[in-house]
């Protein structure tokens, strides 16, 4: 099979990570008789620096073009870089923004694992890790309170900022089949988390998320208020297998998951549209603070193809011999040094790259 990527190796760290996944990718598909086909698009800072915007249409363009799009991070230090002084428009972010609305990615997955190795890294009590997570966020992407409109007016004096929460039944009802078909090939139960208790975009969410649920009698569906998902995280976290989320409360709630993990270098993400096109990047940020350092933990954006191997291309055998290796050298005692603990050997961003290379 030729697989044709877009690459955006974006803003600080990015460029670091997004090479050792190439080279990962590179021997995964040599080993298993596939060829890549890679295109680079600049997008954030990157893009802004050459070409005055975030993101270019004829950037939109390639991307559109290919399978897949993989991406490192974007963005700079917000109270420091020159982008972020810049009409919220024209910064970084936008060019995220516009990405997933052009692409139409409305569905966000982020896993959230807890690695038995790394298990001294999550922050809660022993007696809670102990029992292990692995979940899935599902957030939707493209609508909610991000993409609703927005102003502020100044009324007598004194000033006001509005934000709209809007969404209509088909955009819940995409989001929640996608939900429902990937726990099925988990542990097949759907968390669906909302604040039906104020909101009228929650309670239609419910109702959709139930109407969804009856063409899937085989996986269990329960609803959880989003205050008491973000307490359940920390008490009990092994309880979840997919939470479905609309996107400020999948924002909030992905990123408590991820800190649970203790090991935010760790943690791929995929964002989908109707198709098999998805774009792949890590959680994280662009981590300016370490950038050009050669330290970072390519490991997220590893994983991150690997997940791009297994939903857009269905390649699974060729995305497990990815995560194996990274189990591997997790075993075999290398860290790279946000990750690093006692016995343990440091390596760097590239070293990282290299031992997973060997052990593919
Ligand atoms: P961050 O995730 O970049 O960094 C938070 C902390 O984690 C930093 O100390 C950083 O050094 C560390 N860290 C992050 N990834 C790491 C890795 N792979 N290996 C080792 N350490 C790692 O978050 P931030 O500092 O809040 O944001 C920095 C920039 O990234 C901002 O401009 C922000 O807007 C942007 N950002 C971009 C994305 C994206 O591209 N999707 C996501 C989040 C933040």
């Amino acid at each position: 099979m030729e697989l044709k990527i877009t690459c955006i190796p974006g803003d600080g760290i990015g460029p670091e990570i997004v090479a050792e996944a190439k080279k990962v990718l590179n021997k995964t598909v040599e080993k298993f008789g596939h060829s890549i086909q890679y295109t680079d698009i600049l997008m954030g800072g990157a893009s802004i620096d050459v070409h005055g915007v975030p993101l270019t249409d004829e950037a939109i363009a390639t991307a559109k073009s290919a399978d897949a799009v993989l991406m490192g991070s974007i963005g700079g230090d917000t109270t420091t870089s020159p982008w972020y002084k810049l009409e919220p428009s024209l910064r970084p972010e936008a060019g995220l923004l516009k990405i997933r609305k052009e692409l139409n990615l409305f569905a966000n997955l982020r896993p959230a694992i807890l690695y038995d190795e790394l298990a001294g890294a999550c922050p809660l009590k022993e007696e809670i890790s102990k029992a292990g997570f692995d979940m899935m966020i599902m957030r939707e992407l493209t609508g909610g309170l991000y993409f609703g409109e927005r102003k502020t007016v100044t009324e007598n004096g004194v000033r006001k900022a509005i934000d709209t929460l809007t969404y209509n039944e088909e955009e819940i009802r995409r989001i929640a089949i996608k939900g429902f078909d990937i726990a099925r090939k988990r542990k097949k139960k759907v968390t669906s988390v909302d604040k039906a208790n104020v909101l009228d975009s929650s309670r239609l969410w419910r109702a959709v998320v139930e109407e969804v649920a009856k063409d899937y009698p085989d996986v269990t569906l329960e609803h959880m208020l989003v205050d008491n998902c973000a307490m359940q995280l920390v008490k009990n976290p092994a309880q979840f297998d997919v939470i479905l989320t609309e996107n400020m409360f999948g924002d909030i709630l992905s990123d408590e998951a991820s800190m649970v993990t203790g090991s935010i270098g760790m943690l791929a993400s995929a964002s989908l549209n109707d198709s098999k096109f998805g774009l792949y990047e890590p959680s994280h940020g662009s981590a300016p603070d370490i950038a050009g350092k050669n330290i970072a933990n390519p490991i997220a954006t590893i994983l991150s193809a690997a997940m791009m191997l297994r939903f857009t291309f269905d390649l699974d055998k060729e995305a497990d011999a990815i995560e194996a290796a990274v189990k591997q050298v997790l075993k075999e005692g290398y860290r790279t040094v946000d990750i690093m603990s006692e016995g343990c050997t440091q390596v760097s961003c590239s070293e990282m790259g290299d031992l997973l290379v060997e052990r593919i």
